[in-house]
């Protein structure tokens, strides 16, 4: 046995060191120059008009929701195979989520089953592009379009994603998206907004910094001048040592996302023969931010311990959240509203994928996934329910 094979891990280096050193020695730490510098590469990389840089994800979320007007009495209509921020970012609103099964193969939010949850308070709708794919966008503006509903993407996993020719944050009212540690573009954490909208975009700009007329930058220069709060907002502006962090990463992102493509496909190729193993259906080019397969249910925990026994990192991406505990208090959620989800996340499982993951450790990983179901079998079932 050789070394532990990590989940990920991230590829920084020089060209970000020395991005980063020139940020320290320049006059802005904070919201400057280089957020400006990103948001501009960061919005034409996708083709959309404007992007507003934030802190995270999580709160790119919120002020989105807030930006499009959702609030106290709103419901908004999401999938619950996602992590916790997509719906909780909605409940931080005021707003009620509301959940709508998944499609089975992809696990990606079933355009039919959002229609059938649609109420006269129905605000907004957020997909989610699990795992990098991108979820049926022509069929969710389509239906947004015809009830009139605000069309939220939740891009956390899918930069580098397109499917049946359109691409993230191309037909969505505002399309978010994470830099936490282990997206594939990082600056530890942060977030940012990609939208058409330019009035939308000032009143994201304005959200994120207190709901203050004008930021530091533009306050800097010349004579004081007074500024003025318009709304109230949040303390959720990216900085410039993020930024910096950010801009060398866009070079050779597309190279990036090619690497995660052969170790996906290496993955497949290995596990094609493995009856007790679902690989996720393929929709479209996928920015591979995640490499999850599906295992016999009640097995999985096992193979968990299984995996982290012979040193391969791994991760669940997601239990269903409508089967956690504050939503099954608050709601009174039982795990069969939403058969296909709370299946989905008992049986899913995410194994290493990173662009410079050795192929060898790829097929290490493998063997180990194939050993820690055999020794499943000789296990009694759990389920996530039946633990403490
Ligand atoms: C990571 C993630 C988020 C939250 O991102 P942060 O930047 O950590 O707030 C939201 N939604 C999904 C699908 C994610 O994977």
């Amino acid at each position: 046995m050789t070394g532990r094979v990590e989940f990920y891990r991230h590829g920084l280096g020089e060209a970000e060191l020395e991005s980063v050193g020139q940020t320290l020695s320049s006059l802005f730490l904070t919201l400057g120059p280089r957020v400006a510098d990103f948001e501009r590469r960061f919005a034409e990389y996708l083709g959309a008009e404007h992007c507003v840089g934030v802190s995270s994800c999580s709160m790119a979320l919120l002020l989105t929701l807030k930006a499009f007007g959702v609030g106290d009495g709103d419901e908004v209509i999401t999938t619950p195979m996602t992590f916790i921020a997509t719906s909780n970012a909605v409940l931080h609103a005021g707003a009620k989520p509301v959940f709508a099964d998944i499609e089975p193969g992809t696990g990606l939010l079933d355009p039919n089953a959002v229609e059938a949850a649609i109420t006269d308070r129905t605000k907004a709708v957020i997909a989610v592009h699990l795992y990098g794919q991108l979820a049926d966008m022509k069929a969710l503006r389509a239906l947004c379009e015809r009830r009139g509903l605000v069309l939220i993407e939740d891009a956390a996993h899918a930069v580098e994603t397109e499917r049946d020719g359109i691409r993230t944050a191309e037909l969505g009212d505002a399309a978010v998206f994470s830099f936490y540690a282990t997206k594939n573009l990082t600056s530890g954490d942060g977030g940012a907004i990609v939208l058409h909208d330019r009035e939308a975009a000032e009143r994201l700009r304005r959200l994120r910094n207190h709901g203050v007329t004008k930021d530091a930058a533009s306050r800097h220069g010349g004579s004081y001048r007074h500024w003025d709060m318009v709304d109230l907002g949040f303390k959720a502006a990216m900085t410039d040592v993020e930024a910096a962090l950010l801009l060398p990463q866009l070079e050779g992102i597309d190279a990036r996302r090619d690497a995660r493509e052969e170790r996906a496909l290496r993955y497949r190729e290995l596990l094609a023969d493995e009856p007790r193993v679902q690989l996720i259906e393929p929709v479209g080019t996928s920015a591979h931010h995640l490499f999850a397969v599906l295992v016999p249910e009640g097995r999985r925990d096992s193979v968990l311990d299984g995996l982290g026994e012979r040193q391969v990192g791994c991760a669940i991406n997601y239990r269903s959240v409508h089967t956690l505990a504050y939503y099954r208090d608050t709601f009174g959620y039982r795990p069969e509203d939403f058969p296909v989800s709370a299946s989905f996340g008992e049986r899913t499982i995410s194994l290493p994928m990173w662009p410079a993951l050795p192929l060898d450790d790829v097929s290490r990983v493998v063997s180990a996934l194939r050993e820690s179901l055999d020794a499943a079998e000789r296990r009694p079932a759990t389920t996530a329910e039946a633990s403490p």
